[in-house]
């Protein structure tokens, strides 16, 4: 069986030490191949190359790191069935979900290839006589990205391109359920003319992590996965002295007033909740229903959940495909399990489902989309990340209300609200604790051009990620006080502290 390998100074490395783990097929439940679980000896392998590379890289001009940058692009473009392939393959997305999460993150390698307009700094003529001030920003050096196992392109291209265009080398510890799209990503970057070193891949789990979390060559860590993991790579990381960027988990809502269009609001929120069955940070998984919404949406969501096509991700056709894992699924059904028994009503029960036409997939790891109404803040299916299928509706009397319960929720990742009223849709977004905010739009990733990040338990410090802030986070300033006096007019030097004149 293939051995998944790391990616280390431009070329495939077997690991260091022996373990490795499966990855499976989630539609037919089959393993596929195995992937290297690397430890720190691979972590210092990879950062003692990253660091080599980076004494070249860093020194490079701006016009060759954004022609870099071009021809990666140009080679995400002719590639993107095939990487979106390879993704659906280890995750169970559909193939076109994977193509629109690569070209989401190919959005990121655009916002790079503008980096001489991102990365200028700023000038101040005469502060005092004859002394001009100006700053400039420069990379960090080795940094690295841990990413999740549920946009096995799109996390880590929020992290690599604006981090080696702004001149650091990279080390990416991808998700090891879904570990081969980040070879492919390298093998690319090599095409692209990206020096050996510049990008690296080290696969692996908690050892890998704590391996990077603790060498002392790695100046920042970006890391996006669930709120606990996030929490400790934060925590572990700074104490190392390192920047940190991590951003965690999500319980995302969306708000459906009297006003709003039913269908038009039914139509998104069902494709926002079972789209890539569920296992989107900005997924939604709350449908808080205000008022006299409430029948009518929960019949047009009841209706929509059933028109749902459950398949392999590359069937034409299908809508959403498996979990990822065979432990996904059974604790997806156990919510569906616990929120009957707590007084939720199961309006669409996904539990058990068999797929028909498809007996390859008999032991694929298919849930069905479940729908639960009458669902309160108490009960585990509105408290927990289900990361799956199943959608919760709330129903509460007013605007006001539905504000104050996201913003109770530990969670703040993503929100939406549907509605015909500038004004409601103007407090709305006032208000709510909520980093990412739709109106009429369900699922509100931001452009590359701007910084993606939650707010409370979804992100965790203080720094969202790509865009203006992805900038700030791979470089550090530098400020310049210059003189170039004429002989003539040597000012004389004082012992007071210096001030403009
Ligand atoms: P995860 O937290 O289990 O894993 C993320 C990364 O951490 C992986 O690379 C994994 O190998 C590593 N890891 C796992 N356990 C670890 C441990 N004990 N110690 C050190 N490292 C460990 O997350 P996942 O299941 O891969 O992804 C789903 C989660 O990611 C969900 O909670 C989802 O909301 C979140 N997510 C958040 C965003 C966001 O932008 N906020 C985006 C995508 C996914």
């Amino acid at each position: 069986m293939k051995t998944i390998q790391h990616w280390i100074d431009g070329s495939p490395a077997p690991g260091a030490g022996p373990r490795t783990a499966p990855v499976f097929n989630p539609a037919t439940g089959q393993e596929q191949a195995r992937v290297a679980l690397g430890g720190s000896a691979d972590v210092d392998a990879a950062v003692t190359a990253a660091a080599r590379a980076s004494l070249e890289w860093s020194e490079s001009s701006l016009t060759r790191r954004t022609q870099v940058m071009f021809a990666f692009r140009q080679l995400l473009v002719e590639h993107e069935e095939e990487l979106g392939r390879i993704i659906s393959a280890e995750h169970g997305k559909t193939v076109d979900d994977a193509r629109g999460e690569i070209v989401r993150g190919r959005e990121v390698v655009e916002f790079a290839c503008g980096l001489g307009e991102v990365l200028k700094g700023g000038f101040s003529d005469q502060v005092s006589r004859g002394v001009d001030v100006h700053d400039f920003r420069q990379p960090l050096g080795v940094v690295a990205g841990i990413t999740p196992f549920n946009f096995p392109a799109m996390v880590p291209l929020w992290m690599h391109p604006v981090a080696i265009a702004t001149g650091n080398t990279f080390l990416l510890k991808p998700s090891e359920r879904d570990p081969s799209a980040a070879n492919f990503v390298a093998e690319l970057y090599r095409r692209a003319g990206l020096p050996d070193g510049v990008f690296n891949v080290v696969h692996g789990d908690k050892e890998a992590v704590d391996a990077i979390l603790g060498h002392p060559g790695i100046e920042a860590v970006s890391f996006v996965g669930s709120t606990p993991i996030a929490t400790y790579v934060h925590e572990t990381a700074t104490r190392t002295g390192k920047r940190v960027q991590a951003l965690g988990g999500a319980k995302n809502h969306a708000v459906v007033l009297p006003d709003a269009d039913l269908e038009f609001a039914a139509d998104h929120i069902t494709a926002g909740a079972y789209g890539s069955a569920g296992e989107r940070c900005m997924a939604v998984s709350v449908a808080v229903a205000v008022g006299t919404s409430a029948d009518g949406l929960v019949e047009a969501l009841e209706r929509k959940a059933r028109e749902v096509k459950v398949g392999p991700g590359d069937a034409p056709g299908t809508d959403m495909g498996p979990l990822v894992t065979q432990a996904a699924r059974e604790r997806v059904e156990n919510a569906v399990g616990t929120a009957a028994a707590q007084g939720a009503t199961v309006v669409v029960d996904g539990r058990g489902l068999k797929l028909d036409g498809h007996p390859e997939c008999a032991a694929g790891f298919f849930t069905g989309p479940s729908l639960l109404d009458h669902v309160t803040a108490g009960m585990d299916a509105y408290r927990e990340e289900l990361f799956g299928p199943v959608l919760a509706v709330v129903r509460v009397d007013t605007l006001d209300k539905a504000i104050d319960l996201i913003n109770a929720n530990p969670y703040g990742n993503g929100t939406a609200l549907f509605t015909g009223s500038g004004e409601a849709a103007r407090r709305f977004q006032r208000r709510v604790r909520v980093g990412m905010i739709g109106v009429n739009v369900p699922v509100p990733v931001p452009m590359s051009y701007y910084s993606f990040g939650g707010w409370k338990d979804s992100l965790i410090g203080d720094s969202p990620i790509h865009g203006p802030e992805g900038i700030r986070f791979y470089t550090r300033p530098k400020v310049v006080t210059s003189r170039w006096p004429q002989p003539a007019q040597q000012d004389t030097a004082g012992f007071t502290f210096p001030t403009s004149h």
